[in-house]
């Protein structure tokens, strides 16, 4: 049976100013260090935030992610941040397709998978999050809209080291910052479907080996319930991550 430790990842979104930042980053790492936990926890802050952060969890076994990265190495796209920038501030991991970046900025599922590619090329871990709407579920259509994002996002071969250079988030965006959860039975459903898929695209070994994150209003008190869930590989937390305390709880729920 294939063992996949579990991630706790925190999503900081568009949070934090600078002292605040390294605070927050830097008690997780000495909790880390005081106290083995049962899991692998990364932060990922704003990109202003980045390098500071990388200081503050050195040697402590917290890892250090990027939002959002462009396709190209570098060149004239304003604003934007290569996946080989994120590795050289410090980053083995970038999130990709959050349904924030969809929804505001209007990313396609082809270019998550560009983008996909390019964490690959730096040597990143890519966090690929899929997740239906409100009004999809409603309509009985979830498992039909993740499977078609799963199948347009993820990279179109397979990743090399499986648990190190892919991870899966199933985000359903009308649990994202609403204070709703999807039910233990639902993200078992969800999960699953992704994780058959996984093993149809990439084979047994590596579809296995892949880690299944779940996201949406994950809180200390529903951590235990959703962590225990088949193919639930960890949580991708948005303003739980913001807190030591409940991000830290999350993380101690992991069986
Ligand atoms: C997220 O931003 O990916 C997220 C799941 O946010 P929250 O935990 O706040 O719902």
């Amino acid at each position: 049976m294939v063992m996949r430790r579990k991630l706790i990842a925190g999503n900081w979104k568009m949070n934090g100013l600078r002292a605040g930042g390294i605070a927050l980053a830097g008690d997780l790492a000495g909790k880390c260090k005081a106290e083995a936990p049962n899991c692998d926890f990364l932060v990922c802050p704003p990109a202003h935030l980045l390098i500071s952060v990388a200081e503050a969890i050195a040697g402590s076994g917290v890892a250090l992610g990027g939002q959002d990265c462009h396709t190209a190495v570098s060149g004239a796209h304003t604003g934007d941040l290569s996946a080989e920038m994120l590795a050289d501030a410090g980053c083995g991991f970038v999130i990709l397709g959050h349904s924030e970046r969809r929804a505001d900025h209007g990313e396609s599922s082809s270019l998550v998978r560009s983008k996909a590619a390019a964490a690959k090329r730096a040597g990143l871990t890519a966090i690929v999050c899929v997740g239906e709407t409100a009004d999809e579920r409603k309509a009985g259509r979830a498992l039909e809209v993740i499977e078609s994002q799963v199948r347009e996002s993820l990279p179109e071969t397979a990743p090399e080291a499986a648990e190190a250079s892919l991870v899966v988030a199933y985000e359903p965006v009308w649990a994202i910052g609403t204070g709703l959860t999807a039910t233990p039975s639902d993200v078992a459903e969800v999960h699953a479907h992704i994780r058959k898929l996984l093993v149809e695209l990439y084979g047994n070994d590596t579809g296995s080996a892949i880690r299944i994150l779940y996201g949406g209003s994950v809180k200390p008190g529903n951590a235990a319930e959703l962590m225990a869930v088949g193919d639930v590989d960890g949580a991708l937390v948005g303003g739980a991550s913001l807190k030591l305390d409940d991000f830290w709880a999350i993380g101690r729920s992991c069986p």
